[in-house]
């Protein structure tokens, strides 16, 4: 579904992705684990279209996308620091997308309803990003992604500003959405214990390079390699 062959990245001559393929499957969550500065975000920036120049080439859906213009590529992205619009509701900060879209007010109205419905804050409709708490207003912004429908939505770190108890109630609503909805997504985390808790296929990065990708239980069962060992034996 999502297919990234010979992806290359350097930045000023120094190479930070090196030839780096993976595939994902259709309606999968498939976690980027890797230690601080491996290349997680570079390779999630590279498969939304944010980075200049690499080399390789990335297909989703069938269709190459590798130069097609963020915008043009139907892909959904959400930070750890939630950009919501400060002056906007919560129902309009969902709706944006939608409206530039250029949506009837009939379907967006309808849409934005099941998403409120979905991300449990059908109460909070009329409310401002600065009267939410950290957690709710990150479950707008990843309601903001996902009533576009995106065929593949990219996660880095985004519960990592949250407290523990937080954490682990929404990232299991996240599985939940990516269950419920079929939606494809990639999360970038520094937690083992919840890439593991939630991914269907686990992808272990050291230094720009693939050093296992399979799932939770394949990897912590059959370790590929030394780092891989390390990395999993030094994280619980
Ligand atoms: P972290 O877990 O800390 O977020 P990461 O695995 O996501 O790390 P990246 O942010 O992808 O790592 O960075 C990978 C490497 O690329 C780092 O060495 C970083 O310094 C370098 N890098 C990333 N972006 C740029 C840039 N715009 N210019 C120069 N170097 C960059």
């Amino acid at each position: 579904f999502l297919s990234v062959s010979h992806l290359n990245i350097s930045f000023n001559g120094n190479t930070v992705i090196k030839d780096l393929s993976f595939n994902i499957k259709k309606g999968t969550l498939t976690s980027f684990l890797g230690p601080s500065g491996s290349g997680k975000t570079t390779v999630l920036r590279a498969i939304a279209g944010l980075n200049q120049a690499f080399a390789g080439q990335i297909m989703l859906d069938g269709q190459d996308i590798t130069n097609l213009q963020p915008n043009q590529r139907n892909i959904g992205m959400i930070f750890q620091s939630y950009a919501l619009f400060p002056n906007l509701t919560v129902f309009d900060n969902i709706a944006y997308g939608l409206r530039v879209q250029k949506k009837s007010k009939a379907e967006i109205e309808k849409a934005v309803t099941d998403m409120l419905a979905v991300i449990g804050l059908t109460e909070r409709r009329d409310y401002y990003p600065a009267n939410l708490s950290g957690g709710q207003r990150q479950r707008v912004a990843i309601a903001r992604s996902m009533v576009l429908e995106p065929k593949l939505l990219l996660l880095d770190e985004p519960l990592s500003a949250l407290d523990a108890k937080t954490r682990v109630e929404l990232r299991n609503q996240i599985k939940r959405y990516q269950q419920e909805l079929g939606i494809t997504m990639i999360f970038v985390t520094h937690d083992q214990t919840e890439a593991m808790a939630i991914s269907d296929d686990v992808l272990i990065m050291s230094l720009g390079e693939l050093e296992q990708q399979g799932s939770a239980m394949d990897i912590y069962t059959n370790p590929k390699t030394m780092f891989v060992a390390d990395f999993i034996g030094n994280h619980n």
